[in-house]
């Protein structure tokens, strides 16, 4: 209202004092054309001109009281020669008018104009040098009707003006309100939610501005929330879960070893080594899910070098090699070519060691399970593949999911939790690398990672040094708890001595 105020007073000011300078400017142009008649009855006179004979030629040709003007003519220095009458509209009084630029006409030498306070005259006043003498002849006009009109104007304006700036003010306020109202709409909503009512929406009023598609934006927004808040609960309750078999298992195996007493040394060996292999089902679970935690906030362990996959595979299939030998597996190495990625060396032996480990472990005695590393134009390709049991069609698009299993006794029982492929996912995110799978029943699975071209989409985030206690070659411990579990199933002595 105060800019409005201002820019209204503003408009009205210049409205004013322009049209006053414009009919000024329109008298004075009509006031020198006048003066010009008066100058030249006094420069045509002869030079023995008296007084009468120049107010007789005035009076005839300028008629001043018919026109109301004023005509004053005055002989330098001070001589009055000629004055006009009173007007016939009396709005002057003649004889009280003063002379106003006298002075300055006559040093000046050239005419001047100026406005009579008091008596609503504007004159000109103009040095005339004739054969008869020296001159001043000052030509006047009433501004009265001017003056008049600008006080109208004057009137209006007053009266205008805070109308104006009422109705401006006023509706003002009604477009503002009526624009926020939506917003009012939106905040209201949000007020309501809580995660526990991510299901909410907030209102979209088709208008096809800037605010629908803020409304639709945050409506997306709260759609990934919802979803994203459904993983974790979902991924809790998952965890949750998969932690309690293990404990109910090593719960109802130490009740029972308290309450039987007469246990033979062997048997004894055997209960703990039992309660020892859940103890590691348990260690493997949790330590899969810190990684995945890990990786979830972007953490990765150690600084990114460049790594050569074939190496890293090479290394890593002879460390299991034991494994696989123990499952009557053949690992074939053959088709390792040199390729240098750049990324965190000890995640990149993690997707190789799930990799493989569930290749060995669903490979059946006899089978083959092949590494491939290669470089082609986009980058470079990991391939690990078996001739395995295969993934079920309609499994395959589950088998990245955390907690996912497709026979879930069999696997439970392997000592897999199902996060080893999430993990593996995961770390290929981290990497900004791809993974897909080629997999068919009794015909064996194909797990393919594409690396991009030394690109690095997410940048690493050194992980605190207080927590690492993974191994360097085993972070997420699924080898260690895989050989502990070989190790009890085998030889419960060894494992029953720790
Ligand atoms: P787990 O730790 O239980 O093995 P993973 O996430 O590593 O969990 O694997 C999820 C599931 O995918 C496994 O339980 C298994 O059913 C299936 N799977 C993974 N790799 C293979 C493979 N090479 N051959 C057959 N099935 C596989």
């Amino acid at each position: 209202m105060l800019l409005l105020s201002a820019t209204f007073v503003l408009v009205g000011a210049a409205t004013f004092y322009g049209l006053q300078h414009f009919l000024h400017a329109n008298l004075r142009d009509s006031l020198s054309r006048r003066s010009t008649q008066v100058e030249q009855i006094l420069v045509k006179a002869p030079a023995d001109v008296n007084n009468s004979a120049i107010a007789r030629e005035i009076e005839t040709r300028v008629a001043p009281e018919f026109n109301n003007r004023f005509v004053r003519v005055t002989r330098v220095p001070a001589t009055l020669v000629y004055r006009s009458g009173p007007p016939s509209d009396r709005s002057f009084d003649p004889s009280a008018v003063v002379d106003v630029e006298r002075t300055k006409a006559i040093r000046a030498g050239e005419p001047a104009t100026a406005i009579v306070d008091g008596q609503h005259l504007m004159i000109r006043t103009t040095p005339v040098i004739t054969v008869s003498g020296k001159y001043l002849v000052e030509l006047g006009v009433s501004i009265a009707p001017i003056d008049a009109v600008l006080d109208r104007l004057l009137d209006l304006l007053a009266l205008l003006l805070p109308i104006l700036i009422v109705c401006a003010g006023g509706g003002g306020y009604w477009l503002v309100s009526w624009a926020l109202r939506p917003v009012d709409r939106l905040s209201q909503t949000a007020e309501q939610m809580s995660l526990q009512n991510l299901t909410l929406r907030l209102p979209v009023e088709p208008s096809g501005d800037a605010l629908e598609r803020l409304s639709i934006s945050l409506n997306n927004m709260l759609g990934r929330l919802r979803d994203s808040v459904q993983t974790s609960r979902r991924f809790l309750a998952d965890a949750s879960h998969e932690l309690r078999t293990p404990l109910t298992v090593i719960k109802g195996e130490l009740q029972e070893l308290t309450r039987e007493s007469d246990l033979t040394k062997g048997e004894l060996r055997e209960r703990v080594g039992s309660v020892l292999e859940e103890v590691a089902r348990l260690e493997h679970l949790v330590s899969g899910l810190l990684v995945l935690s890990r990786l979830d906030a972007g953490e990765t362990q150690g600084d990114w070098v460049d790594v050569d996959l074939a190496e890293l595979a090479l290394t890593t299939a002879e460390q299991m090699h034991l494994i696989a030998e123990d499952r009557g597996i053949d690992i074939d190495l053959s088709e390792l070519r040199k390729t240098v990625i750049r990324g965190d060396q000890a995640r990149l032996k993690q997707i190789i060691v799930n990799l493989l480990d569930n290749a060995i472990r669903f490979t059946p005695r006899g089978g083959t399970v092949a590494l491939r590393t290669a470089a082609d134009d986009s980058g470079s390709v990991l391939e690990i593949s078996d001739t395995g049991i295969g993934i079920p069609p309609s499994s395959i698009p589950y088998v990245f999911d955390r907690f996912f299993r497709v026979d879930e006794a069999r696997s439970r029982e392997d000592g897999g939790a199902g996060l080893g492929l999430s993990i593996v996912k995961s770390i290929c995110t981290v990497h900004g690398a791809e993974i897909e799978v080629d997999s068919r029943p009794e015909w064996g699975s194909c797990f393919r990672v594409r690396f991009p071209r030394r690109s690095i989409t997410v940048a690493p985030v050194s992980a605190p040094r207080s927590v690492d206690f993974g191994a360097s070659s085993d972070p997420e411990g699924k080898v260690a708890a895989r050989v502990a579990i070989d190790i009890a199933e085998n030889t419960p002595e060894l494992t029953s001595k720790g």
